[in-house]
């Protein structure tokens, strides 16, 4: 088959064929129809610092994807040959303390596909059926292989929180952040105000229903205006950009709540007395997506009709083309970037 290989500690992916994987008798093969590209590939394709510290190639790159399933272990019992389905990423234990308390998404023994093994950018990928999640018959493999991006949006947006006529500012409007957009709208939100310093990006995030859609320099302005000088309900910041975390600490009311999905590239300093303690604030940080009633809540907004990421997606390419779809995300001016696999 297939397959976008990291095949050396260098810059780079290797297109080459490779054997179809062998399945366990708990797993499932799957032949892979669409997988999205995201941030995580850029990194491990740039072999930054971070990638360097975690991943030990030769691997096969790409956790969100969605296809056909081509066969079953002896032990599977609820997923079929020809089911139409994507999977939860994150591989976790299950026996931990926070696998048996419903934390899983936090397990410290999460093996992620295509960063700690064999991932989804290739004809056929295997996956134990305990992560195989059923896409309804209307929704197309290009959404389901961007339920991951989309999974870690809801999980932002709606963890904790009601957002039904609630003041919400996004920061940052990367894919991640315009699915947050469309969801915070989908969720009753009453307004929200958008935030990024890429035009297209904030073009995007007025399609998916933000009232206000600023450069950041403008994003107190837009806040102080919608909720009368109080600040917003709540802040999804879904840059990791130091700036975009203080503002959003900033314009936060007090006693509202910051969810926290973007990952700062560094340490950063917080002035915990003004930013967060005096403010009475709830801050929550974001892993991956709960499992599984991230995926029973995305799956009941999409099946609702409430909520359609397909304007979001502004790129497809074949797997071939995978210096184009990195470049793509590269420049900054791409919403989601989608490989067409079969
Ligand atoms: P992205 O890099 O495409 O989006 C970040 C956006 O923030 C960009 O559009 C950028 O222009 C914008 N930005 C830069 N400076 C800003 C500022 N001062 N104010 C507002 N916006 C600003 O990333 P993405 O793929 O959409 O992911 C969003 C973030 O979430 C990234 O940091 C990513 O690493 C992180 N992430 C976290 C998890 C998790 O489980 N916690 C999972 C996936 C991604
Ligand atoms: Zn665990």
């Amino acid at each position: 088959m297939r397959a976008l290989v990291k095949s050396a500690p260098t810059q780079g992916f290797t297109l080459k064929e490779v054997p179809v994987p062998t399945i366990r008798d708990d797993e499932v093969l799957i032949r892979v129809r669409r997988a999205g590209v995201c941030g995580t590939d850029v990194h491990i394709h740039e072999w930054d610092a971070w990638a360097q510290g975690r991943c030990k190639p030769p691997f096969i790159v790409g956790h969100e994807f969605a296809g056909e399933v081509e066969k079953v272990g002896a032990l599977v019992t609820d997923v079929k040959v020809g089911d139409r389905v994507t999977a939860e990423g994150h591989i976790v234990c299950g026996m931990c303390h926070l696998c048996r308390t419903g934390n899983a998404h936090v397990c410290p023994n999460t093996k992620i596909i295509g960063v700690d093994r064999d991932g989804a950018f290739a004809d056929y990928i295997a996956m134990p059926a305990t992560n195989v999640w059923q896409l309804d018959a209307n929704i197309p493999f290009e959404i389901g292989g961007i339920h991951d991006p989309m999974g870690n949006a809801f999980h932002t947006a709606l963890h904790g929180t009601e957002l039904s006529g609630k003041t919400v500012l996004v920061t940052g409007c990367g894919p991640i952040g315009i699915f947050a957009v469309g969801i915070a709208k989908a969720a009753g939100a009453s307004h929200i105000v958008a935030s990024d310093v890429n035009p297209k990006r904030l073009a995007l995030a007025t399609t998916m229903g933000a009232h206000s859609a600023v450069h950041p320099q403008d994003a107190e302005a837009a806040v102080q205006k919608a909720t009368h000088g109080l600040g917003v309900d709540v802040v999804l910041e879904m840059s990791g950009v130091p700036a975009a975390v203080h503002q959003g600490f900033k314009l936060v009311r007090v006693g509202g709540r910051v969810q926290m999905l973007g990952i700062p590239a560094k340490p950063m300093d917080v002035d915990f007395a003004t930013e967060i303690i005096f403010k009475g604030i709830t801050v929550y940080g974001v892993v991956g997506r709960r499992m599984y009633d991230t995926w029973i809540q995305m799956t009941q907004f999409l099946r609702a009709g409430q909520f359609d990421p397909t304007p979001v997606i502004t790129h497809r390419f074949p797997l071939e083309a995978h210096a184009e779809a990195i470049a793509a995300i590269k420049s900054g001016e791409a919403g989601k970037v989608v490989f067409e696999i079969s």
